[in-house]
């Protein structure tokens, strides 16, 4: 019997995890420097916790939830998304002192049940940030700038900056209003899931992707019109110093995001250079309420949170090489010529382990021919080989994989100079 993974998740392997590797330490170092402190939640919580923040009428509660009862009959859910969890937390644990706002990331699985598709799985990893306890339009402008410069340093040339505002609840409210009298008289050729949008979730018919539908919402009020001065000012505000930081933007009117909990500025990052579904890279916005909610203290909150497998896979279809890819670095196999050398070679790998030399040896005894072009094709920079005479004798022999070229050095008394060899 073979088995498969199940439907909507994958295996990662080889030059997957190369990138993976790249994107999370690029991200990590990113998140440090603009001082943001790691958080790490439980991958499940108990199933109110996504209902109230996410939103009861929000696609991801309604269809694409994984909730289960554990053995008690409490039903709990595997997190769709991170910032009610990392919310949860803050509360819980009182995380909100005085010195706000609260910079945190965090990285780790989600899970949403989506039909699965490139880029859309249904179990898959973001990396993001939450910034608790601001609400100034510069702490929107701070993340903006990071999410955009952390896509930058990852290798994407063009990348397209959506912002919009959704206003506070009074403008969303009279917004509400306006977009609902515009779309009454098309009612009849909305499709079901719009028409079941309206009075429960309006805004995400802007969302939707089937073609008569974008047709009528081509023409309906935007959001900007129904804002008030506030909200306005507070989202030129952003801009202002967006283009202080030289970061360009587009204000998208027609973006809305799929959780309830957000307020006001909401954000996209898009790779333009690929006209797919699933070029959104990341989003996020601010969530001013979702606090108090949860029975914390009134404190406006921003964040948000990219798609790591997204990223990657953008990054291949774009061809962007990663850095390591380019740099020689040295790796070196050791072929061990008999099991009879062992102590002699694992004197070695020790000595070039704990010297941080990328080092590996052949477990199984092959030809010595065959052991060096496999140690070519699989990148290595020198091979050491371990034979009669070099044990005896106290030797290395170490060939350079580059140039063929071939030196002996003693064991005994050559170390300083088999490092700098390798290094
Ligand atoms: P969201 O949490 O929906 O705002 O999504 C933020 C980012 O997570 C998206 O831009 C994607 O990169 C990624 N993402 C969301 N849903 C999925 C999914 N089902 N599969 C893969 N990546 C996803």
């Amino acid at each position: 019997m073979i088995y498969n993974s199940p439907r909507g998740t994958t295996d990662y392997y080889g030059k997957d995890i190369k990138y993976i590797e790249f994107i999370l330490n690029t991200a990590r170092e990113m998140f440090k420097i603009y001082n943001y402190e790691e958080i790490v939640t439980p991958h499940f919580e108990y199933t109110e916790v996504f209902a109230r923040a996410v939103g009861e009428n929000s696609e991801i509660v309604q269809k694409e939830m994984f909730t289960f009862q554990d053995k008690k009959g409490r039903s709990l859910t595997l997190r769709p998304e991170g910032t009610a969890s990392v919310v949860r937390a803050v509360i819980e644990h009182k995380l909100f002192g005085e010195n706000l706002p609260l910079k945190l990331f965090y990285a780790g699985s989600m899970f949403r049940y989506e039909r699965p598709q490139k880029g859309r799985m249904r179990e898959f990893s973001q990396i993001g940030v939450e910034a608790i306890g601001s609400d100034s339009p510069a702490m929107d402008a701070e993340i903006i700038w990071l999410l955009n410069s952390l896509f930058k340093n990852l290798g994407f040339k063009n990348l397209k900056l959506h912002i919009n505002s959704i206003g506070c609840p009074q403008c969303r409210k009279e917004y509400m209003n306006v977009l609902e009298k515009y779309l009454k008289p098309y009612e009849k050729d909305l499709c079901a899931d719009c028409l079941n949008r309206i009075g429960k979730n309006t805004l995400r018919v802007f969302d939707c992707k089937v073609e008569t539908c974008r047709k009528i919402l081509k023409n309906a009020p935007k959001i900007s019109g129904s804002l008030c001065e506030k909200c306005k000012k507070y989202l030129q505000d952003i801009f202002d110093i967006l283009k202080v930081l030289d970061i360009e933007y587009f204000h998208n009117e027609n973006l809305v995001r799929g959780f309830d909990y957000y307020t006001g500025t909401i954000f996209e990052i898009i790779s333009s250079d690929i006209e797919s579904a699933q070029n959104a890279l990341g989003g996020g916005g601010r969530y001013d309420d979702l606090m108090e909610e949860f029975g914390g203290p009134k404190i406006s909150s921003t964040g948000f949170a990219i798609g790591i497998e997204r990223t990657m896979l953008l990054m291949k279809d774009l061809g962007i090489i990663l850095p390591n890819f380019k740099n020689k670095t040295s790796k070196v196999y050791l072929i061990n010529m008999s099991s009879r050398f062992n102590e002699y070679l694992f004197g070695i790998l020790k000595f070039l382990r704990h010297n941080k030399i990328i080092c590996d040896t052949n477990f199984n005894m092959k030809n010595l021919g065959k052991e060096i072009k496999w140690a070519q094709t699989e990148g290595y920079s020198h091979v050491i080989i371990i034979g009669e005479n070099e044990v005896s004798n106290n030797l290395l022999t170490i060939k350079d994989l580059n140039n063929f070229t071939q030196m002996q050095l003693s064991w005994l008394n050559e170390k300083a100079k088999v490092l700098d060899l390798l290094k």
